[in-house]
C-alpha cells in the first residue's frame, strides 16, 4: 500500500469501483473513462509503480495475470476469434503516457472505432 495512491485505495476498498474480478494477485474493474466499448483495468494488489519495478521474483503472479486476461476479456464482452480479440496496454512512465503510478494493464476491446487516446497508432 502506497499512501495517496488511488489504485491502492481501490484495491483496499476505500474508493469504490465497478469490480469484475478479484483474487489473491489482483483486482479488475471498469475504467472510469472508457476508451473502448470494453475497457478494464487489471491492477496487482501490491504497489509497483510500473513494469520497470518488477523482477524475476514477480514472474509467478505476473504470469497468472497474463493467463487470466483472455478469460476476463471474453467474459466481459470482447468478441472471440480473429474478428474480435482485444488490446492489452501497460503504460510506463511519462514517455509511456502513464497517468496513475501503480502498475496496471488495460484490456480494451469491442467494435471499433475507439477513442483516439487508445486507438492503434498509425504505422
Ligand atoms: P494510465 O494512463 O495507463 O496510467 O491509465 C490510468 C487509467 O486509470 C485511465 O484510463 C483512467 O481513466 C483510469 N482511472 C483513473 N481513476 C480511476 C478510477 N477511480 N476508477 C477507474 N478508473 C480510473
Ligand atoms: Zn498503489
Amino acid at each position: 500500500m502506497s499512501e495517496n495512491c488511488i489504485f491502492c485505495k481501490i484495491v483496499k476498498g476505500d474508493i469504490s469501483s465497478t469490480k469484475v474480478h478479484e483474487d489473491e494477485d489482483c483486482v479488475v474493474f471498469h475504467d472510469i473513462n472508457p476508451a473502448a466499448p470494453v475497457h478494464l483495468l487489471v491492477v496487482p494488489r501490491k504497489h509497483f509503480v510500473s513494469l520497470e519495478d518488477v523482477s524475476a521474483a514477480d514472474a509467478g503472479w505476473l504470469g497468472r495475470m497474463m493467463v487470466l486476461i483472455p478469460r476476463l476479456a471474453a467474459e466481459n464482452g470482447c468478441r472471440p476469434g480473429p474478428e474480435g480479440g482485444f488490446r492489452l496496454v501497460a503504460n510506463a512512465g511519462k514517455d509511456g503516457g502513464q497517468e496513475v503510478p501503480h502498475l496496471h494493464f488495460h484490456i480494451l476491446g469491442g467494435p471499433r472505432p475507439w477513442q483516439a487516446r487508445m486507438a492503434t497508432p498509425a504505422a
